[in-house]
Parts: structure tokens; C-alpha cells; sequence
């Protein structure tokens, strides 16, 4: 297993991943192009999690799905994604292959669907160390998977290793998953809303591993995920998705401690505090635009409680406060921010519930 201090002393000052201007568009009538993505920005440094949050619909698994070229073949990339100073938009397939379940990989949110029902998780398991190791003999595989079930904290590894998924409860699918993810060294791992078919105490456990992990092999993580409360104790850094693009970007505690998106702080303020609320529970108002329905101007004016005449006619563009940036035209003129739930009185009262 590569240590953890191998992977810090290969830090360069180039980010291990970085993706510029990516846009991904599926073909719309008389020829158009409809885009989901629409010129993404970010970095990811090693040993860094980056949250990155947005609405179903926002584009955010989307975007990662085509920098580690899974998207559909009907869509159309462009940009870049650069991972350790290699460009994976136009990689060729076999490429990309070779990279995932390598160096980067990805855990998906449905662990029952995920699995294969008729192999054993030891199968599993084995399978993706034999998919990237070659000639690895089947007793070294066996080890490795115990170490591995060890290391996500699955209990009897050697007896649980005959099981079937069925046999397994959410949460510890959700481990067999990790454990699979893992497996192979990687050094960017994905977490598409690792956590959404869990319940919440489970949910809390698997998040505590995955920062633990983290930790131990050096990863770079990047967390997809709907939910602000999420990445709220497990984010370095967040990066909020609105319509394709990213409106907010901000160290955590930074965003939310001052949000200067008013797309943002209604995240936050939709965020339940028993504590503030009085009962009270906060929504955005209205829907994400469906692609190809993307309103003028700031994509979301519409549900803006702060909009004025110019967000319905002009794109804003990026205004950045040091390493913190968002694309609002009034980013340096809202109203000073209250904070949790209370600051769902500072934006529209109408749309209370
Ligand atoms: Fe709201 Fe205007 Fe800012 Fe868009 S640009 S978020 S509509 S204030």
C-alpha cells in the first residue's frame, strides 16, 4: 500500500486535478446544443476534499461523470481535465479505462445496484484488484480483500468474504463498495452521494470512514452531494453548482460563515436547525431550469429574492474575494449575512412555509 507520506512528498504546486471551461451538451432540435455543463472551474489539490453541491439536475454528476469519460455517447465534451498533468478530455477509451479503478475511482450512491446479486462479495472484491493488477495470484487477491474489508471496518472479513451482497446491510454494502474503490491505490477518489440511500446514523459512519481514509492513503476525495449539511464537517473546500455552473466557490468555513451567493444562503437557510427555527422549516422557492429552459440572464433569477433589472438580461461574471469567487452581480453588495435558519428571514418572507 502506497503510504500516505509517499503520496505528501510527490506534492507539486501544479493541483492533482484540474478542470477548466468544461462544457457537456446533448444534440437539441434543428441542430442545437443543449448544455448541462456549462465552463466548469475547479481545482483539487492532493489530499484535499472538495464538496460540490447543487440541486438534482445541476450538472454536478454530470461534470464528473464526463471528466473521467463516463458520460453517454451522445453528449459532447469540451475544455479541460488535467490529472497529474495529463489530459483526459479526447483520452482514448481504453485510456480512461486503465485510469479508472486505478489512480481514480468512484463510489456510487445505490450500493444494491451497484453490486453484482449472483457474485460473492469476495468475487468483487478480487475482480477489481485482478481488472488492474495482472498476474496477481488468487491467494494475494484473498489477502488483499481481507485487508481491505479490515480497513473499511467490516467485521469477520475472512467468513464475510463467501457472502452475497443481500447478506449485507446498507451500510456495510456501502464499505464493499469503498473496499472496491480503494482496492487498487487511487489517488482521486469520487463519492457521488455515497450517502443518500443510507439512514442517518449510518450516513454519519460511512462519512467518518471516508475522512479517515482520507487521511490514511493520502486521497484526494471529491464529494458530490445535494445536501450543504454534508460537506458542512467533511469539505476543505466547496465549491455550490447552479444550472451547469459553478456560482460559489469558498473555503468551507468561509461559505458559510459568509455566503456571497443568495443561491448559497438559501442552501444554508434550507439547511433544519432545531435550535433557530421555531418551527419553521425554509425552501427555495420555485425549480432548477430543465436543460434547454435556461432563463436569461443569472439562471436563477427567477427565484431570486434579490434580483433586479439586470440579472434577467445579464450573465453575472465571476467576481473573486481572494480565494473565494461567486458569479452574482451583487456578491459585494448583499445584505450582511445572519446565518443557519434565521437567515431565512432575510430573504424573501413569502417563501416561508
Ligand atoms: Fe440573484 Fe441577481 Fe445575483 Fe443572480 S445575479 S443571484 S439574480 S442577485
Amino acid at each position: 500500500m502506497i503510504a500516505h507520506a509517499t503520496r505528501l512528498a510527490e506534492t507539486s504546486s501544479e493541483p492533482l486535478f484540474r478542470v477548466r471551461g468544461l462544457r457537456v451538451g446533448f444534440a437539441g432540435a434543428g441542430g442545437s446544443l443543449l448544455e448541462a455543463v456549462r465552463g466548469l472551474d475547479f481545482d483539487l489539490s492532493r489530499g484535499e476534499v472538495l464538496g460540490i453541491v447543487g440541486e438534482s439536475g445541476s450538472g454536478k454528476s454530470l461534470a464528473m461523470l464526463a471528466s473521467l469519460g463516463l458520460q453517454a455517447r451522445s453528449a459532447v465534451v469540451s475544455g479541460s481535465v488535467v490529472f497529474k498533468q495529463k489530459e483526459l478530455v479526447g483520452s482514448p477509451r481504453k485510456e480512461m479505462r486503465r485510469l479508472r479503478g486505478s489512480q481514480i475511482s468512484m463510489i456510487f450512491q445505490d450500493p444494491l445496484s451497484s453490486l453484482n446479486p449472483v457474485m460473492t462479495v469476495g468475487d468483487q472484491i478480487r475482480e477489481a484488484l485482478f481488472l488492474h493488477q495482472r498476474g496477481l495470484s488468487t491467494a494475494k487477491a484473498t489477502e488483499r480483500a481481507i485487508e481491505l474489508m479490515r480497513l473499511v471496518a467490516i467485521p469477520q472479513p475472512d467468513r464475510r468474504l463467501a457472502q452475497y451482497p443481500h447478506e449485507f446491510s446498507g451500510g456495510m454494502r456501502q464499505r464493499v463498495m469503498i473496499a472496491m474503490a480503494i482496492a487498487n491505490n487511487p489517488e482521486l477518489l469520487v463519492a457521488d452521494e455515497p450517502t443518500t440511500a443510507l439512514d442517518v446514523t449510518v450516513q454519519a459512519q460511512i462519512m467518518l470512514m471516508l475522512r479517515e481514509l482520507k487521511e490514511k492513503l493520502g486521497l484526494a476525495l471529491v464529494l458530490i452531494t445535494h445536501d450543504l449539511g454534508v460537506v458542512a464537517g467533511h469539505a476543505d473546500r466547496v465549491a455550490v453548482i447552479y444550472a451547469g455552473r459553478v456560482v460559489e466557490e469558498a473555503k468551507v468555513g468561509e461559505l458559510f460563515a459568509n455566503p456571497r451567493h443568495p443561491y448559497t444562503r438559501g442552501l444554508i437557510a434550507s439547511i433544519p436547525d432545531l435550535r433557530g427555527s421555531q418551527g419553521k422549516l425554509y425552501s427555495i422557492p420555485g425549480t432548477a431550469p430543465a436543460l434547454g429552459q435556461l432563463p436569461p440572464g443569472c439562471a436563477f433569477h427567477p427565484r431570486c429574492s434579490y434580483a433586479q433589472d439586470i440579472c434577467r438580461q445579464v450573465e453575472p461574471p465571476e467576481i473573486s474575494f481572494g480565494a473565494h469567487r461567486s458569479a452574482c452581480h451583487f456578491a459585494a453588495d448583499l445584505p450582511a449575512w445572519t446565518g443557519g435558519a434565521r437567515a431565512a428571514e432575510t430573504l424573501e418572507p413569502a417563501h416561508n412555509g
